[in-house]
């Protein structure tokens, strides 16, 4: 059986080899079309400039912006064992936000690292967003190892270095591999004449090592409702089952209402007929035997599993963009479909990336990550980020704007806070 896609993401700090390094996977890989190399090769020849794989990507990205059907944001290569699409070019202007709202949810992620420079604070940066984001699946990618002539003491060092930050993070790296992007040493094939005291796998056979991310049926329910049709007489309930399963016949509960109903039937889109149970990942519409009110926004789950119905969040925060997040002022909290209209009351750390110790603020600036305690005069149901990722994580807006993306880390119980 085909094995399904595996999405990745390549991370790490500006010109440690990124786009070089996706130029020899796809290449080495016999996923270019044909001649596209030598094409660059013949026009980098032409101006007088060195061959960089980045024009090659370069070059595939132009194209594609040409046509309009083709995602411009997304390279797909395959190997013997499964496709793998890299999700977002690094260097992309979107790329810190769509990893941060989740638009990129990615299965594992290679983070690489200049053999000469060693982890910069970029580098460390993009560690902690997977870290944040729950990417668990991480592989270091020492790159340029051609240029410290493959010395395995080096090769100690950098790796000895990234693993204690990646290790605080809770994060443990699958693997640690020496390579020449640039060479296509320990990409696809391996160099004995190079770092023949390496035994670890390549980054290839790491990538086929690593597993889909798995959307577990046994967690709890959760069906954020995107939208109510009525298209005859049957009112269907619509949305995308983020966690667990639900079956014909299950009583569900509706947050923040309470409202509860039976569901006599479930449509998938992908279906032609009615279906008897749905799970996780799968986008679906129910009817239920009585009328209750229910709308966008409202999460739908069993009554022995039920999020958490909160006024007060405490939130780790990635805050994206120039204007400062600032204490008392008002966002919009984006959570699975539900909006609520929030406000700063306390930054209670700011986290420095570079040694990750605290200091305690009244703003966040861009690119920093902080803990933040928001407020919401409406009840917003949520999980916390540890239990279940996919309700446990938002976005913040400004008007229209994505600002920053959070996980919840703390979450007051209304019920409880209330007696
Ligand atoms: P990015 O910004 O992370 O995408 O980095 P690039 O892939 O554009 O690479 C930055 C520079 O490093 C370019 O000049 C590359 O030719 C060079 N480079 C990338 N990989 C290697 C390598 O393995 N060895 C050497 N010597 N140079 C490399």
């Amino acid at each position: 059986m085909p094995q399904s896609q595996l999405r990745i993401v390549i991370v790490g700090h500006v010109d440690h080899g990124k786009s070089t390094l996706i130029g020899r996977l796809l290449n080495d890989t016999g996923s270019l079309p044909d001649g596209k190399v030598e094409q660059v090769q013949e026009m980098s020849r032409k101006r007088g400039m060195p061959f960089e794989w980045a024009f090659v990507m370069d070059a595939l990205q132009a194209e594609r912006d040409q046509g309009i059907t083709i995602d411009t944001t997304q390279i797909h290569f395959k190997t013997k064992q499964r496709p793998y699409v890299i999700i977002d070019a690094p260097g992309h202007t979107e790329f810190l936000k769509n990893m941060v709202t989740g638009a990129s949810q990615a299965d594992a992620a290679l983070l690489v690292i200049d053999a000469g420079e060693g982890a910069l604070e970029q580098s460390r940066r993009h560690a902690y967003l997977l870290h944040l984001l729950g990417v668990r699946q991480v592989a270091v990618v020492i790159n340029k190892m051609d240029r410290v002539e493959f010395a395995q003491a080096r090769y100690e060092t950098v790796a000895h270095e990234i693993k204690e930050y990646l290790a605080e993070l809770g994060l443990f790296p699958k693997a640690v591999i020496p390579v020449s992007a640039r060479n296509g040493d320990n990409i696809v094939t391996r160099n004995e004449d190079q770092g023949g005291w390496y035994l670890g796998p390549t980054v290839i056979e790491q990538l086929d090592a690593f597993r889909p991310q798995q959307t577990s049926p046994d967690q709890p329910l959760r069906f954020p409702l995107q939208d109510v049709y009525k298209p005859d007489d049957r009112r269907i309930l619509a949305g995308r089952v983020e966690s667990g399963r639900l079956r014909v016949g299950d009583t569900l509960r509706f947050a923040p209402t309470g409202a509860s109903a039976r569901i006599v039937s479930i449509e998938a889109w992908n279906h032609p007929e009615t279906v008897l149970s749905a799970q996780a990942g799968q986008s679906i519409g129910i009817t239920l035997d009585k009328r209750i009110f229910a709308e966008r926004g409202h999460v739908a789950h069993h009554e022995d599993a039920a999020p958490v119905l909160t006024h007060r969040l405490g939130v780790r925060l990635f805050w994206l963009v120039s204007e400062p997040m600032q204490v008392g002022r008002t966002y919009t909290l984006k959570i699975a479909t539900a909006e609520h209209r929030v406000t700063v009351e306390q930054v209670t750390a700011v986290i420095n990336v570079e040694d990750l110790t605290s200091t305690p603020g009244k703003a966040v600036h861009r690119n920093e990550v902080a803990e933040v305690t928001l407020r919401s005069r409406s009840p917003i149901a949520v999980d916390l980020a540890a239990e279940l990722p996919r309700t446990g994580r938002g976005v913040l807006l400004d008007g229209n704007d994505v600002v920053g993306g959070c996980l919840v880390v703390e979450a007051e119980d209304a019920a409880t806070a209330n007696l």
